[in-house]
C-alpha cells in the first residue's frame, strides 16, 4: 500500500511527528538527508514500523506516496526549506502539497506560498508547538495557506493534534503565512509568560529569601488556581529538582544566560511594523538579550554594587495576583497584535479559534485560555482586557501588581515584563494622556501641527519661529 503522507527531516521534531502520524494509523514515507538516520528510525519504531516506509532518495519518497501527495518538511527554518522545495518541485505534480512544519519566518512562508500559487506544487505553512513531547503525543497546530489545502490534510493533522475535551487543537488560521504568524505570536507570548514567571521567581528568591523547595511548593499551589498552566507546572518541577553533581537545587547551578532562536524577536519586530503595542513581550525579549551580557552585568555590579534586594513589602498572595494580572495583560497584548495583523494583511485570523487551539498541546497551554476563547467568542474586536471576565480579574489584581512592582523598584529587583504590562494597562485606561506634550514639542521644533481639544482650526502654538 502507498503511504498517505511523506515527511522529510527526522530530527527531534520530525521523528516524533512521524511516529505520531504512524500511531494514528496513517502509513507514512520518510526521508532524511543523512540516510543512516532514516534506517535507524524504522528500526527503532517498534510496532509502528509497519506503517513506516523509509526512503533512500527523494524520488523513492515521492513514488511511495499516494496522489495527490502531501509531504511535510521538518527541517531548520530558512535556506534548508527553500533547498528542499527546489529539490522536490521537479519530482512533484502541480496539485501535490508541500507542508512546512518548521518555525518559518512568516514572510518566507508568504513568499513560498506566492511562488507556489504561480507554478505549484501547493504550499501550506503550519506552526507546530509543544516541543518534542507535543510532536509525539499531540502538538497544537496552526495552519496557513489555501483553505482547500488545509482541508485536504486536516484529517491527519486533527488526528495527531492535542485534544481539549475531545476537540483537536489544530485549525486553519488564514492565507499564506497566517499559521506561522500565529505561531510566532504564540512564541512571543511564551517569552513574556516565562519572563513574568522568572520575575516572580526572582522576587521569591532574592526579595523574600526563599529556598528553591519553598518556591517549588508555591508554584505547585498556584497551579491549582487561576494560573493553572503548563509553564507554572514545569516551573514548579524545575524548582523542585536536585542537581545530581552537586546535590544542590538544580536551578541554583544553571547559568543565568537565556537562549533564543528568534521567534520572540520576530514578534516584536512585526509588532513595531504594525504599530501594535506589546510591551510585555518586548520586555521579555529585552531581558533575554540582556541576560546573555554576563560580563557587562558583572561590570555594572562592580561599579554600583548589587541592589539591596530583600523586601518585606510583598506577600506570596500578592505575587500570585500580580502574576494573574501580568498574564492577562500579556495575552491581551498578543491577541491585539494578531488583530492588528488581521486588518493590515487582510487575513481574517480567527481569534477565538486561536485561543481554542492554544488550550492544549502547546507550551502556553493554560486554563485561562479557555476563558479567553469564551471572551473572544463574545466579541473578537474588543481588547481582551475589556472583556467583563478579565476586567473583573484585573480590577481585583492590579493593586497587587502595583505592590510587587513598587517593592521590586525599592529593592532593586528587576521586573521589566510585569512593570511594562502595568504601564500599558494604565495607559490603556487613561482618557487624557501626556501625548499633548509630545505634540507641542513636535510642533515647536518641526511645525508638525496638532489638533486642539476645542476643535478650533489653529494647528500651531504661539512659540516664535517654530519649524525654523
Ligand atoms: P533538528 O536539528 O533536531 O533536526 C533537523 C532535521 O533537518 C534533521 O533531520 C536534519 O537532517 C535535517 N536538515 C538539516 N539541514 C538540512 C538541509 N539543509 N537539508 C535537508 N535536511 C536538513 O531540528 P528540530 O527537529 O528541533 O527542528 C526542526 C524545525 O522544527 C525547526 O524549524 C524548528 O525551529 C522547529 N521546531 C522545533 C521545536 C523544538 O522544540 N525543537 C518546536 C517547534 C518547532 P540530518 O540528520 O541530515 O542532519
Amino acid at each position: 500500500t502507498q503511504s498517505q503522507i511523506g515527511l522529510i527531516g527526522l530530527g527531534t521534531m520530525g521523528a516524533m511527528l512521524a511516529l505520531n502520524i504512524a500511531e494514528k494509523g496513517f502509513p507514512i514515507a520518510v526521508w532524511n538527508r543523512t540516510a543512516s538516520v532514516t534506517h535507524g528510525f524504522k528500526a527503532e519504531a517498534g510496532v509502528l514500523a509497519e506503517k513506516i516506509t523509509p526512503c533512500e532518495t527523494l524520488a523513492d519518497l515521492v513514488a511511495a506516496i499516494a496522489k495527490p501527495r502531501a509531504i511535510i518538511l521538518m527541517v531548520p527554518a530558512g535556506d534548508p526549506v527553500d533547498e528542499m522545495i527546489a529539490d522536490l518541485t521537479p519530482l512533484l505534480d502541480a496539485d501535490d502539497l508541500i507542508i512546512d512544519a518548521g518555525n518559518a519566518l512568516f514572510h518566507d512562508t508568504d513568499r513560498r506560498a506566492a511562488a507556489a500559487a504561480i507554478k505549484g506544487p501547493h504550499f501550506l505553512g503550519i506552526g507546530v508547538s509543544g516541543g518534542a513531547e507535543g510532536a509525539r503525543h499531540g502538538p497544537a497546530i496552526m495552519g496557513g495557506g489555501l483553505r482547500s489545502d488545509w482541508d485536504r490534510v486536516a484529517p491527519i493533522l486533527n488526528a495527531i493534534a492535542a485534544k481539549y475535551k475531545g476537540e483537536p487543537c489544530a485549525d486553519y488560521m488564514g492565507p499564506a503565512g497566517a499559521g506561522h504568524f500565529v505561531k510566532a505570536v504564540h512564541n512571543g507570548i511564551e517569552y513574556a509568560d516565562m519572563q513574568m514567571i522568572a520575575e516572580v521567581y526572582g522576587v521569591m528568591r532574592d526579595g523574600l529569601g526563599m529556598e528553591a523547595q519553598a518556591i517549588a511548593e508555591t508554584f505547585k499551589a498556584w497551579n491549582t488556581g487561576p494560573l493553572q498552566s503548563y509553564l507554572i507546572e514545569i516551573s514548579g518541577e524545575v524548582a523542585a529538582a536536585t542537581d545530581t553533581h552537586s546535590g544542590k537545587p538544580m536551578l541554583d547551578m544553571i547559568l543565568d544566560r537565556a537562549g533564543q532562536k528568534g521567534t520572540g524577536r520576530w514578534t516584536v519586530i512585526e509588532a513595531q511594523q504594525l504599530a501594535a503595542t506589546i510591551p510585555a513581550i518586548e520586555a521579555a525579549v529585552m531581558a533575554r538579550n540582556l541576560s546573555s551580557r554576563l560580563e557587562e552585568r558583572l561590570a555594572g555590579e562592580a561599579v554600583f554594587g548589587a541592589a539591596p534586594q530583600k523586601t518585606a513589602n510583598v506577600t506570596l498572595a500578592q505575587l500570585e495576583q500580580a502574576m494573574i494580572a501580568g498574564k492577562i495583560l500579556c495575552y491581551a497584548q498578543g491577541f491585539a497584535l494578531i488583530s492588528a495583523a488581521s486588518k493590515a494583511f487582510d487575513w481574517p485570523m480567527p481569534l477565538p479559534e486561536i485561543a481554542r487551539v492554544w488550550r492544549e498541546g502547546c507550551i502556553i497551554r493554560s486554563s485561562m485560555l479557555n476563558d479567553m476563547a469564551t471572551a473572544l467568542t463574545e466579541d473578537a474586536e474588543r481588547n481582551l482586557m475589556l472583556a467583563p471576565f478579565f476586567a473583573d480579574h484585573l480590577k481585583a489584581t492590579h493593586g497587587a501588581l502595583r505592590q510587587v512592582i513598587a517593592a521590586g523598584a525599592l529593592s532593586g529587583l528587576p521586573v521589566p515584563a510585569l512593570a511594562s504590562g502595568l504601564a500599558w494597562f494604565d495607559m490603556m485606561r487613561t482618557g487624557r494622556s501626556t501625548a499633548n506634550m509630545i505634540q507641542a514639542q513636535r510642533d515647536f521644533f518641526g511645525a508638525h501641527g496638532f489638533e486642539r481639544v476645542d476643535g478650533i482650526a489653529d494647528k500651531h502654538g504661539p512659540w516664535a519661529g517654530h519649524g525654523l
